[in-house]
């Protein structure tokens, strides 16, 4: 069952997403050589609750923690610890959840420590650039298949794989609800989309081979062949026809920006 939206109810959307907007900012401000990623999760759980929210994966389904953090070539869902140290030329996802006003917030985006490889900035530039293709998709009447193509043709046209295993999904009083959005797919395929419709779109692309391997922990998944893997996140909502963008990357990029100078 999908859970159409009003304005309002979109609005309390956008405030969650916000706020992982701003946490995810915050987090950047951590993010180099030598830090662990259990101290990036208490920058986060701590940003959060100061800010009025609660972390939304911490205690869902059981994962133990506030953010996921998911290094070089783990996909997604890794777990934070004290013992795993950033270490200069890594690459590191963030994913971000907060409850607030009854609805959930959720975005994701992968970070730089130190100086990377040319090659992983790319898939992370593309990565990042497919999730807007699948973004400009999300409009009414067209199908949840459109968003999926445009994302998969994207990144494949430059030579990256499209996890499969891990899809978006809806979003709004629960983390995970319907309709399921895939990162790959067929144009025309699929549910048609319409207004009120609220959806994270957050493609997983690897530089390798597609297939993921799921670790031990029962979370954490890494990629088969070993290599990176990229994931970027938005919440959106279809309104007034067309997407618009709940979650922001913009306080992130302004904190790298200043890293940068
Ligand atoms: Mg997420
Ligand atoms: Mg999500």
């Amino acid at each position: 069952m999908i859970y159409l939206k009003t304005d309002e109810e979109i609005e309390l959307l956008r405030i969650s997403n916000q706020l992982v907007a701003k946490t995810l900012a915050e987090v950047a401000k951590f993010i180099e050589p030598g830090v662990s990623t259990e101290k990036l999760n208490d920058v986060a759980e701590q940003f959060i609750r100061d800010n009025g929210g609660v972390p939304g994966f911490l205690g869902y389904s059981g994962f133990p923690k506030s953010i996921c953090t998911s290094v070089n070539d783990q996909v997604v869902h890794g777990i934070p610890s004290e013992k795993v140290i950033l270490q200069d030329g890594d690459i590191i996802s963030v994913d971000c959840g907060v409850y607030k006003n009854g609805f959930h917030g959720d975005s994701a985006y992968t970070f730089c420590v130190g100086d990377v490889h040319p090659e992983t900035i790319a898939l992370l530039k593309a990565t990042k650039e497919s999730l807007y293709k699948g973004i400009e998709q999300a409009q009414d009447g067209k199908r949840i298949g459109d968003v999926g193509a445009a994302i998969q043709n994207y990144c494949e046209e430059r030579g990256y794989s499209v996890v499969r295993e891990m899809i978006g999904h809806g979003v709004g009083r629960n983390l995970h609800e319907a309709p399921e959005v895939p990162n790959y797919g067929r144009r025309g395929n699929g549910i048609m989309l319409k207004s009120g419709m609220t959806i994270a779109i957050e493609p997983m692309i690897n530089l390798g081979k597609r297939q993921l391997v799921f670790e031990k922990d029962g979370w954490t998944t890494h990629t088969i062949d070993n290599k990176v893997s990229a994931h970027f996140e938005h919440s959106i909502a279809i309104r007034r026809g067309k997407a618009d963008i709940l979650s922001s990357f913009e306080y992130i990029e302004q904190v790298l920006g200043n890293k940068a100078n």
